[in-house]
């Protein structure tokens, strides 16, 4: 069996309609970042990119936005460091274990005001669940194996997430609609 990712492994679980957000917590043993998100995820996504965090072994990440506004730091703040901060998504990531807490886009972009999360560490449930694959042939740029890809398609497909290797048609639409208003070619 095909592992893609913790969390989507033994069937993709549902969210909570009620869900009103929780904390996310570093994997550090000791004085772990926490991050509280006073909201719940939206776009919940299983992603191939070859920047995201994701837990040793898998094969992809899982990612959510949440509003900017919605997300603070509230416990060790200080050990967070943004990744690469020429980076259009700042990952503010763990120094002591590695975690991104939370992306931030800080840039003029079509997805500015809505920070990435990662729900698995989080202790509460009821995130909204991932809904599709997204970035999937990238993993090949992080080794999995290219012949391997129509087998690694069919088991997202198993799961329940239609596979795209960027994004979804709505969310390329709202890239292209950004880029179009940026060069005046549409107006707003
Ligand atoms: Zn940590
Ligand atoms: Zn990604």
């Amino acid at each position: 069996m095909i592992s893609i990712h913790p969390s989507v492994d033994n069937g993709v679980k549902a969210g909570a309609k009620d869900f009103a957000g929780g904390t996310l917590v570093c994997q550090c043993a000791t004085d772990p970042v926490e991050v509280t998100v006073a909201a719940n995820s939206a776009h919940n996504h299983v992603c191939g990119c070859t920047k995201c965090w994701k837990p040793k072994g898998a094969l992809f990440s899982v990612v959510a936005v949440v509003p900017r506004d919605k997300v603070s730091v509230t416990r060790n703040a200080n050990k967070l460091k943004v990744v690469d901060p020429s980076a259009t998504i700042q990952r503010h990531a763990c120094i002591g274990c590695g975690v991104h807490m939370y992306l931030r886009i800080e840039k003029d972009h079509a997805f500015h005001g809505l920070d990435f999360i990662h729900t698995e560490l989080s202790p509460q449930t009821g995130w909204s669940a991932p809904g599709f694959a997204g970035f999937v042939s990238s993993i090949i740029e992080s080794g999995a194996d290219p012949a391997k890809m129509g087998e690694i398609r069919g088991r997202l497909n198993e799961l329940g997430l239609e596979t795209y290797d960027c994004l979804t048609p709505p969310l390329m639409d709202a890239l292209a609609t950004h880029a179009a208003k940026q060069s005046g070619m549409l107006k707003s």
